[in-house]
């Protein structure tokens, strides 16, 4: 899930710190736009209308600070989400005003789903502004989001809704170490920009997830036979740290 981009965090980071003195901190009001558009193939299953209602969620419990709108539907060449952004197809399309339809590139976030199966790696990325992600299938089994709890157990729709956030948060310059985990008796709670990775092999943890503590100052543990709990809103750290991001530069 998602790169490594080592100098552009250490700059988001530089501005987070500076948040702290409130000067560059966004007004409460400001919205994230998030815009999430489809594969032709994910467009065959009935995502949209309660993937919008969880994204709303997850950015916003209140519902307020937050705009989702559906892009449209988006002839790519494969259903790999992460090659779509690595390799610079879904970035080249939004940048070059080529994926159709009326609707413009979003100013924070614009997120392709793809109709990949999430039991293939890697399953999404994210960088400044564009992300993709797998799992059209799985999301088409989410309940709406007033029938959903904020905290849940595993289950395919809570992993590909998580692992969308995830890739959301990437695009708003966040990291993985800028997740929430906590434990709570036999379960391991975890954020959407921590996600799976405690129970990764220590390979990939390593490369993705090298860090004992959070920035919000959580402690990261081994889940130690510990069953994950998905949270499928962004926790309020990540929250504080996706309000103070710029935006840095779009290119459109
Ligand atoms: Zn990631």
């Amino acid at each position: 899930m998602g790169l490594t981009r080592r100098s552009f965090f250490l700059s988001v980071a530089a501005l987070g710190s500076a948040s702290v003195t409130g000067t560059t901190r966004r007004e409460p009001e400001t919205e994230v736009n998030v815009k999430i558009w489809f594969t032709e193939q994910a467009a065959n299953y009935d995502v949209w209308e309660t993937l919008r209602g969880h994204v709303e969620r997850a950015f916003d419990p209140a519902r307020e600070g937050v705009v989702v709108e559906h892009g449209g539907t988006v002839d790519a060449s494969s259903e790999n989400a992460y090659e779509l952004v690595t390799g610079g197809e879904w970035p080249t399309m939004l940048a070059q005003g080529s994926v159709g339809g009326p609707t413009a590139p979003a100013d924070d976030v614009n997120l392709l789903v793809t109709a990949r199966s999430m039991h293939e790696f890697p399953t999404g990325a994210g960088i400044p502004h564009v992300a993709a992600v797998g799992g059209a299938e799985a999301l088409a089994d989410l309940p709406p989001v007033e029938d959903c709890p904020e905290v849940t157990g595993w289950s395919n729709s809570a992993y590909a809704l998580q692992v969308l956030l995830h890739e959301c948060g990437h695009a708003l310059g966040l990291d993985h170490e800028d997740g929430y985990m906590e434990p709570v008796g036999e379960h391991l709670v975890v954020s959407p920009m921590v996600s799976g990775y405690p129970w990764e092999s220590k390979d990939v943890r390593e490369e993705q997830f090298d860090t004992d503590r959070g920035t919000c100052g959580c402690q990261f543990v081994r889940p130690d036979g510990r069953d994950p709990r998905l949270m499928l809103t962004f926790a309020e750290c990540e929250r504080e740290r996706i309000a103070a991001y710029d935006g840095g530069y779009a290119p459109w």
